[in-house]
C-alpha cells in the first residue's frame, strides 16, 4: 500500500455518508420488543437476518431451519446449531462480510463461534438502549438515513431529522388487494372508482409531500418497468373491474395497463411536488423467484419513462445489478437519471468496485449516491458502511494510480459521492428545490 492509498483511506474514513436508502423500523419498536413481520425476533440473530438469510438458503439451509434461526422463542444455542453448518460457506459473501464487520465494530468480536456466541448475545441486548440508532449511525459515520418504511406508506418518524422518509407509491399503483386494505387501514378511505382512488393518492401527496425526501417504488419485483401511456377512460374501466363494482381480477395485460396509468399519475404528481422518483432496479432481494429476463430489460424499459418525464428526477437504485453497464449508459445519456449504489456493495463488492470506477470515468460525478444499507435493522448499517468505504477507497486508489484522477482532486470527489451529491439533490431541509444544473442544461 502506498502513502497515497493510505491518505485516500483516511479521507474516505473521515467523510460522513448521507445514507440514501434504508427500511428501518422505528427505534421505539426495537426498544419495546414488539415483534412483527419486520422484527421477527429480538436477539442477536436479528442482526444476521437481512440478506444473510438468503445466502444461507441458497447454501442449503432448509426453510424450517431458517424459520427457527430467525424466529422468536428459540434458544441462542439452538440458533447457533442451526446457522453453524452454513456460516462457513457464506462468510466471504458481501452479505456476510457486512455482518462480520458489524460484530467486530459494534460488539468487539471477530467472528461467530461457540465461544463468542454468549458475548454477542449479551452485547446485542446491551446495545438496544434509548438513542442507540443515533449512536450506531454515529459510529458508522453516517450523517442521516433516508427511510422507505415497509410498515407505513409514509412513516411519521419520531426522529425525522435523523431518519428522513420516502413516500411509497407502490401501494397506489400495484393494485393488489393487500394495497387497498393497507390504504383503507391507514386512512379509513376506500375507492369504488378511479377518480376516488386518484383522490386518495392526492390526499397522500397533500399530506406528506412537504415532509418526504422522495417517492419510492419497488414495483420491479412484480413487473417490467415499461410504463406506457394509457387513456384515463380506459384505466377507469379497468379500475372498476379490479376493485370497483365488478370485483373480478384483471388479466395480466389489463392489470399492466391500469398500473401503467397509476404509476405515471404518481410520477407526474411527484414531479409537480419537486420530489425525485426512486425506483428499484436489478437484482431481487428474495431467493428462488427472480425472472432474470425481466431484470435484464430494466434499463431499456426505463428509457421511455426518462424521455416522457424530462423534468422529473429519477433515482435508479442498486445499479441495476447484474446489468450495471446499462445503467452507466442511462446516467450518461439522460439528464434526469441518477444512480444510487444502495445495497449494491454487499450484493457484489467486486462488481461495485468495477462499476464505480467506470461510472466516474464516464458520467458527471454529481450523478451518483454511493451508500444505502437497505436494512430494516440498524446494526448492520455499520458493517455495510465498512464494505462500501473499502470499495470507494479502492476505486479512488486505482483511478489515481492509473493516472485518471489527480491526487489533489480526490478529496472533493470523495465528498461529492459520499455526501454532497445527496445533500444537494434531495430536499434535506424541506426548503425547496436544490439546484438542478443537469436539467437546465438539457439538450434535445
Ligand atoms: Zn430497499
Amino acid at each position: 500500500m502506498t502513502e497515497v492509498d493510505r491518505q485516500i483511506i483516511e479521507w474516505v474514513e473521515e467523510t460522513p455518508f448521507v445514507d440514501t436508502h434504508e427500511h428501518l423500523i422505528e427505534e421505539s419498536q426495537r426498544l419495546s420488543g414488539e415483534i412483527d413481520r419486520w422484527f421477527p425476533c429480538d436477539d442477536w440473530s436479528y442482526v444476521f437476518s437481512a440478506y444473510v438469510a438468503n445466502d444461507l438458503v441458497v447454501a442449503g439451509m432448509s426453510a424450517a431451519d431458517q424459520q427457527g434461526l430467525f424466529g422468536p422463542g428459540v434458544s441462542s444455542d439452538e440458533k447457533y446449531r442451526l446457522i453453524a453448518p452454513y456460516w462457513h460457506r457464506i462468510r466471504h459473501t458481501g452479505y456476510a462480510q457486512a455482518v462480520r464487520h458489524t460484530i467486530r465494530g459494534l460488539y468487539g468480536e471477530d467472528d461467530l463461534t461457540p465461544e463468542s456466541l454468549p458475548r454477542i448475545a449479551e452485547k446485542y441486548r446491551n446495545t438496544v438502549k434509548p438513542g442507540f440508532y443515533a449512536n450506531i449511525l454515529r459510529r458508522a459515520n453516517v450523517e442521516c438515513c433516508q427511510v422507505n418504511s415497509m410498515q407505513r406508506i409514509f412513516m411519521e418518524s419520531e426522529q425525522p431529522a435523523l431518519l428522513t422518509q420516502d413516500l411509497s407509491i407502490l401501494e397506489f399503483c400495484r393494485c393488489s388487494p393487500h394495497d387497498f386494505v393497507r390504504v383503507e387501514a391507514e386512512t379509513g378511505k376506500s375507492a369504488a372508482t378511479l377518480d376516488e382512488w386518484l383522490g386518495i393518492i392526492d390526499f397522500y401527496f397533500a399530506a406528506y409531500s412537504s415532509k418526504a425526501v422522495a417517492v419510492k417504488c419497488q414495483i420491479a419485483y412484480s413487473r417490467a418497468l415499461d410504463f406506457a401511456p394509457v387513456a384515463k377512460a380506459h384505466a377507469a374501466r379497468l379500475f372498476l373491474h379490479q376493485v370497483g363494482k365488478m370485483r373480478h381480477a384483471l388479466a395480466s395485460e389489463d392489470l399492466k395497463a391500469l398500473q401503467d396509468f397509476l404509476f405515471r399519475y404518481c410520477v407526474e404528481k411527484a414531479g409537480q411536488c419537486g420530489l425525485p422518483v426512486k425506483l428499484h432496479t436489478g437484482y431481487l432481494g428474495t431467493c428462488g423467484s427472480m425472472q432474470l429476463a425481466r431484470v435484464r430489460d430494466n434499463a431499456a424499459d426505463l428509457c421511455r419513462l426518462l424521455q416522457d418525464f424530462p423534468e422529473t428526477r429519477f433515482v435508479l437504485m442498486h445499479i441495476g445489478y447484474p446489468y450495471e453497464q446499462e445503467f452507466i449508459a442511462l446516467a450518461k445519456h439522460y439528464p434526469n437519471a441518477t444512480i444510487d449504489m444502495c445495497w449494491a456493495w454487499i450484493i457484489n463488492p467486486g462488481a461495485s468496485v468495477r462499476f464505480l470506477k467506470e461510472f466516474l470515468l464516464a458520467v458527471p460525478a454529481t450523478k451518483i449516491f454511493t451508500f444505502g444499507g437497505d436494512y430494516v435493522a440498524v446494526e448492520p448499517i455499520y458493517g455495510h458502511a465498512c464494505v462500501a468505504r473499502r470499495g470507494i477507497a479502492n476505486v479512488l486508489s486505482q483511478l489515481v494510480a492509473e493516472g485518471w484522477v489527480a491526487r489533489q482532486e480526490t478529496p472533493d470527489l470523495i465528498e461529492r459521492i459520499m455526501r454532497g451529491n445527496a445533500l444537494r439533490f434531495f430536499r434535506m431541509n424541506n426548503d425547496g428545490l436544490m439546484d438542478l444544473p443537469q436539467l437546465s442544461a438539457r439538450t434535445g
